[in-house]
């Protein structure tokens, strides 16, 4: 049987079912097409100006009311309006039934660890963590909020944290993340673009992806269609096989 917007069958479902049962070291890798479905838009098709502005400190400080504007617009107002999607909130429940170890993730919305994960690598940094640009004190997600973010301590004008690190690298993250790719049996990329890929190369691996992406090459199965979709087919075909 085919899905009607999709071109994954139900014996693939199972197929993906009889990994994870039988995995013991599953992972996730995701990147933002797992958030599109939460209203964040994928940055690669942003134009590059809006991308850019949105990522440099420098268009924060020069206008910081027009910079928070848009950021509100692409990220803080669908994390705080639509919340976590399906699939996260899937990834979460994965990792509390112990059948997922953690989520490496690219997208700085921190919507994993709203959706209730715990073991996240957030290798670009996330929105959770964002610094006044005059004392230095950091501030959890919620103070984003606010429409023109300022320290409550000094008064400061308040830098997102994937911003104020000029999108880079959080190396703590990068190496607990490659630790676990090294310890790997089973790899569910979500979404990605394939920007974080540094997998062992006796893991299985499951992408699951709308469009054709880097990972098509090196999986061993892959799922096109909506992420949501793919995960509603996949926590239905487990409950099933919990209940037989
Ligand atoms: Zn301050």
């Amino acid at each position: 049987m085919l899905f009607k917007h999709s071109n994954f069958t139900k014996t693939e479902i199972q197929k993906f079912a009889d990994l994870i049962q039988n995995s013991n070291y599953v992972y996730a890798i995701t990147g933002a097409g797992i958030s599109t479905n939460a209203g964040i838009p994928d940055l690669q098709h942003l134009s590059g100006h809006t991308s850019s502005s949105l990522s440099s400190e420098s268009s924060l400080e020069s206008d910081p009311a027009k910079f928070y504007q848009g950021f509100h617009q692409i990220f803080i107002d669908p994390i705080f309006e639509n919340g976590p999607t399906f699939s996260h909130r899937a990834l979460a429940q994965l990792e509390t039934q112990g059948k997922l170890s953690g989520v490496i993730t690219t997208n700085v919305d921190y919507l994993h660890e709203l959706a209730g994960s715990k073991n996240v690598a957030d290798i670009w940094y996330s929105l959770n963590t964002n610094y006044c640009i005059n004392c230095g004190r950091n501030y959890d997600i919620k103070i984003l909020e606010q429409t023109l973010p300022t320290c409550p301590s000094c008064g400061g004008l308040i830098s997102p944290g994937p911003v104020y690190h000029h999108i880079g690298i959080d190396n703590q993250a990068y190496q607990k993340a490659n630790r676990w790719m090294d310890e790997a049996d089973l790899v569910i990329t979500l979404g990605s673009n394939g920007y974080y890929s540094n997998i062992n190369s006796q893991a299985t691996v499951v992408n699951i992806n709308n469009k054709r992406n880097d990972f098509d090459q090196r999986a061993n199965l892959n799922l096109r269609g909506d992420t949501d979709e793919i995960m509603k087919e996949l926590m239905e075909e487990l409950m099933e096989e919990l209940e037989n």
